[in-house]
């Protein structure tokens, strides 16, 4: 992965600093996932950002899954996460689960009380959130803040042995309840949860909340630089007060970076998770979520997601990144890669009148237009083709160049053909039109007598492999949804799938398997679904169209 990372940001010089003053021999770098749904976008920018670094600096990156949360959590996630992590191109240098520290946090938390500073609380939730004041007003002191050592100890031990029924006690830090920064207004520690964990089943009652989990993590396995989103910076103080009242022997230190917004994209999990429990996409991997399991079916590669997290790179300020950035960089990865192939997604039946009936040949059609290296393939041709419905006009608007009765165009790789005659069903629809050809106009023979306007792709009817394809429009209709004061659910965008049945070329498509790549001629690049695809029938996902006008600025 090594020269994927080289652009320089700021992260990188607080590491060159710190390597360079000997603060670090070598730097240890996390990321952190909560396993309460898949991976997104988002994501792949901190998994980029924490492994590139541990990469280009010789250090080590650990994925921890951060479960501290039993009720959110599933280990359904937790093997989502570790192949979406596997697919970007990554490898963790360890496995961690924040809940393999329970024990430690426990004993940690028994520190803080001991020193006079933790406390069980009796405040219900909503008395907590009363008393924490607001920005401008002091937070009040809880009646319970002065309890003894002792009792304190006593208590904390019983909600540990599942005494007391969930909200009914909390632990709280002891900090200040004027602090002008609300998170160190006696923020919880603990609070009691009879749930089942993924991990610990039923071992524990009460479960540590994040602020208070999150720098012991990073404390234990020695996290020299850890990375989160700006949201967290308020909370550094309080990282560092848990990391120093804890006593920790290790000290991490908490870096913020802006996290990615994608124009036409919710990245929440929880606004995710809403449109698979409503049934809204065909689950978490459905190719029009942001999700990595999501762009992976869409045909997204990983290359092109790590070139797009290089491109926005790391900065301290929000911003929103334009959608069709990533599909800039899929589209530079697939064009060398994916082979060319005709397939016709919306087909009208071509019969070529002068062309003996049950005669076939092959056709010599290059792989890839812009790499002769790729070579050619053989493609049947014969008497009887699909070509698209939108390539024939039978009554041909101003500046249309392809086919209407009595125009000639090319048919891609094979001949000249002119049409004769439209045939038409009893309700008037054109159902197969019929031309003749020119055998001298065979492509590639040198013939030069005349020109035509266009060239237009086809299918051989008889050997056509029958294809479904699947084109998409952004889920989401507005630029930027967070902003508006709509609910995202009423943004939703009801043409974001269009399903064609239609039909493809034989030679090329004859090995193709879940999730390869083409590029269907005019079409786009597609990718093969890997859960509708059958034997009787390949499915495809259109991953981008062939060109936009989008070009990343540098
Ligand atoms: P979400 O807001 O989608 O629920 P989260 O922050 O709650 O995300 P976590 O599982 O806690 O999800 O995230 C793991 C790591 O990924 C965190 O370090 C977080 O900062 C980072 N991360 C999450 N969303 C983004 C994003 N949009 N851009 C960059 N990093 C992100
Ligand atoms: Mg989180």
């Amino acid at each position: 992965m090594s020269n994927e990372n080289n652009s320089s940001n700021f992260i990188k010089n607080i590491i060159i600093n710190d390597l360079d003053t000997g603060k670090h021999d070598s730097i240890i770098t996390r990321f952190p996932p909560e396993p309460n749904g898949y991976l997104h976008i988002g994501h792949a920018k901190s998994i980029c950002l924490n492994f590139g670094l541990a990469d280009e600096f010789k250090g080590k990156v650990n994925l921890r899954f951060d479960d501290t949360n039993p009720i959110k959590e599933d280990v359904e996630y937790v093997n989502s996460i570790k192949e979406d992590v596997k697919w970007l191109g990554f490898d963790w240098n360890n496995l961690y689960f924040a809940s393999d520290y329970f024990d430690e946090m426990y004993k940690r938390a028994l520190v803080l009380i001991k020193k006079g500073k933790a406390y069980v609380c009796d405040l219900t939730q909503d008395e907590i959130r009363e008393y924490r004041g607001t920005l401008t007003e002091p937070g009040k002191e809880s009646p319970y803040r002065n309890r003894s050592v002792e009792e304190n100890l006593d208590l904390f031990e019983r909600m540990k042995n599942g005494e007391f029924k969930d909200g009914e006690k909390v632990l709280r830090a002891k900090i200040d309840m004027s602090s002008p920064n609300i998170n160190f207004r006696d923020p919880i520690i603990y609070r009691i949860a009879h749930s089942h964990h993924h991990n610990t089943g039923d071992k524990w009652c009460i479960y540590p909340m994040y602020a208070f989990a999150h720098p012991l993590e990073d404390a234990i396995e020695g996290i020299t630089h850890s990375i989160c989103t700006l949201e967290f910076a308020d909370q550094r103080p309080l990282y560092d007060w848990f990391v120093r009242e804890c006593e920790m022997e290790s000290v991490p230190r908490q870096i913020e970076f802006a996290r990615l917004n994608l124009t036409n994209t919710v990245m929440s999990k929880r606004k995710l998770k809403q449109l698979v429990d409503e049934g809204v996409t065909d689950g978490w991997d459905d190719p029009r979520m942001p999700t990595i399991s999501g762009l992976r079916r869409r045909g997204y590669t990983p290359e092109a997601i790590r070139n797009f997290c290089r491109e926005i790179g790391v900065a301290k300020a929000d911003s929103t990144v334009d959608s069709q950035m990533l599909d800039f960089f899929v589209r530079e990865d697939l064009q060398p890669k994916a082979p060319l192939a005709m397939g016709v997604l919306k087909p009208l039946k071509l019969v070529i009148t002068n062309y003996p009936e049950g005669q076939t040949e092959m056709l010599e059609i290059e792989n890839n237009a812009k790499d002769e290296t790729k070579g050619t393939r053989l493609v049947p041709f014969g008497r009887e083709l699909y070509i698209e419905q939108d390539d024939f006009m039978e009554e041909p608007v101003k500046k249309y160049f392809r086919l209407f009765p009595g125009n000639e165009v090319r048919l891609k790789g094979a001949y000249f053909v002119k049409c004769n005659e439209v045939i038409k069903d009893e309700n008037g629809n054109v159902v197969e039109i019929h031309c003749t050809y020119d055998p001298e106009t065979k492509s590639g023979s040198g013939f030069t007598g005349r020109k035509v306007k266009a060239t237009i792709h086809w299918v051989e009817a008889n050997s056509a492999k029958p294809c479904e394809f699947r084109l998409y429009e952004p889920l989401i209709l507005d630029d930027a949804p967070e902003n508006e004061g709509k609910h995202f659910l009423e943004q939703i965008n009801p043409n974001s799938i269009e399903i064609l049945q239609g039909f493809g070329e034989p030679t090329q498509l004859e090995n193709a398997k879940t999730l390869d790549k083409f590029q269907f001629v005019r079409n786009g690049f597609f990718s093969v679904d890997n859960k509708y695809t059958t034997d009787e029938k390949l499915v495809f996902n259109r991953v981008v169209p062939l060109k936009s006008s989008f070009k990343p600025g540098k």
